[in-house]
């Protein structure tokens, strides 16, 4: 049998670390903890928290009685307690001495804010707040400790940056904006920040040293005109493209728009009809011929609501149900189908790989737009013709839209599982965490490799 000393260093997963001792209590709440005292060994007792050199003590008249929570041993809460001292670092000055087991000015062990940093990834916060009895806030400072630990670096993501894309994503509810650059190469995103518009994106720019800036060739994102005019200013030979991914919301939402629209006119015709065909008392009869054109009528301008999704889909991917719904308005709206129509066209000349076809393919759309004599398709027309250059800049240059797409829908997923965040650079840290190739290590496991 090892002895108990070994056994608490040994679970600990701390080698510079002495453990003088051991006591179990109860709190009120009936919950079983195991103290640890614990000390750094002598080597390391003086240690910068952070250079890690070996300093001189400052003071060790008044120690400070500090305790750590580490991960649970089975469903033992466990801590551990040592009294801090401060060294004189000759380079970082006076400061708390570093201890082994934690990362400075955390109250949890390394190994707790890793496996905190790893579950962060995968699972809703409030799940991992409720498991590893921590509070929501607290999620949020260990993701923060795990992220610097695992990447001290991080502004070597502005390094070598070729191709690079700019995209914003809302939320609470559409009201807040995060803007997120993303490096096409890697897949990884580079810089985040609060709020979006031209200052900024300017405040993204103003940070890159001249080598940095010469290295941008490409910058894709949406239409906005901000994007343009800091893409002018900063890197004036860099090719500005419009992500295929955004020229599609911009149909999608015109469509949609159209969808709107005929929607409201067919329930106009409902109450019309209700109008002229007042209900006598009673129940509805069922042999009335004016029940069955109400009813006829109702119907469908229910088809037309719940339209939505399926003429938002590609045709390949439709359900049969779903099918029967673009039948229908393709027989009864002429209007709204051919607003799908143009959708379908644009979205589908986007893929194509020839840029000269692209461009004839292009010019078609935007005279059927033009002559299409809906206004929310006029309105994509004139976007579309401002971009056109862009748009053909990034099917020439062949942008993959797959990346940016889903750089997007991960964020989303992130804001998503964390129920809105409160706090601004703990949605930052996630994203910088999820949104690149770093992997958060789980303690005590052998590092996966690729
Ligand atoms: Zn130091």
């Amino acid at each position: 049998m090892v002895s108990a000393n070994t056994l608490c260093k040994k679970l600990l997963n701390v080698k510079t670390a002495v453990v003088e001792s051991a006591d179990f209590y109860s709190d009120q709440d009936g919950v079983n903890h195991i103290r640890i005292h614990a000390r750094p060994n002598i080597w390391h007792e003086n240690d910068c928290p952070i250079c890690h050199k070996r300093c001189k003590c400052y003071d060790t008249k008044n120690p400070q009685p500090r305790s750590w929570r580490a991960l649970d041993w089975g469903a033992t809460l466990v801590e551990v307690v040592y009294d801090t001292h401060r060294i004189d670092c000759p380079e970082h000055g006076v400061l708390v001495a570093d201890v082994p087991w934690a990362y400075p000015s955390s109250g949890f062990t390394k190994d707790f804010d890793l496996t905190v940093g790893w579950l962060a990834v995968y699972l809703p916060r409030s799940v991992v707040s409720e498991y590893m009895r921590i509070d929501w806030e607290t999620v949020g400072r260990c993701v923060h400790r795990t992220l610097n630990d695992i990447e001290p670096e991080r502004s070597r993501r502005l390094d070598n940056l070729v191709n690079i894309g700019i995209d914003e994503t809302s939320y609470k509810k559409g009201h807040k904006y995060i803007t997120v650059i993303v490096n096409h190469d890697t897949n990884a995103v580079v810089w985040a920040a609060q709020g979006h518009g031209k200052t900024v994106l300017e405040s993204f720019y103003k940070q890159l040293s001249k080598e940095q800036l010469s290295s941008i060739k490409v910058v894709t994102g949406d239409g906005a005109r901000w994007i343009t005019d800091c893409v002018r200013e900063f890197t004036p030979v860099c090719e500005r493209c419009v992500d295929q991914f955004h020229v599609v919301q911009w149909a999608m939402e015109a469509l949609d728009e159209v969808r709107r629209e005929v929607w409201n006119e067919a329930y106009a015709d409902v109450k019309q009809l209700k109008k002229e065909h007042p209900r006598g008392k009673g129940r509805p009869k069922e042999d009335d011929p004016s029940t069955a054109i109400i009813r006829a009528a109702k119907e469908k301008a229910e088809e037309i609501k719940n339209s939505a999704y399926a003429l938002g889909k590609a045709p390949e991917h439709l359900t049969e149900k779903q099918q029967l719904r673009v039948q229908m308005i393709a027989e009864n709206n002429n209007r709204l189908y051919r607003a799908y129509r143009m959708k379908e066209m644009l979205r589908l000349l986007l893929k194509i790989k020839d840029v000269d076809e692209a461009e004839a393919t292009l010019k078609r759309w935007l005279w059927w737009a033009s002559h299409s004599r809906i206004p929310a398709f006029k309105e994509l027309y004139e976007k579309i013709k401002r971009h056109k250059q862009h748009i053909l800049n990034a099917i020439r240059l062949g942008m993959s839209n797959a990346r940016i797409e889903a750089t997007n829908n991960k964020i989303k997923l992130i804001i998503r599982k964390a129920y809105g965040f409160r706090n601004i650079q703990n949605m930052l840290d996630m994203v910088y965490l999820v949104c690149s190739d770093l992997r958060v290590p789980l303690p005590n496991r052998k590092p996966k490799t690729a």
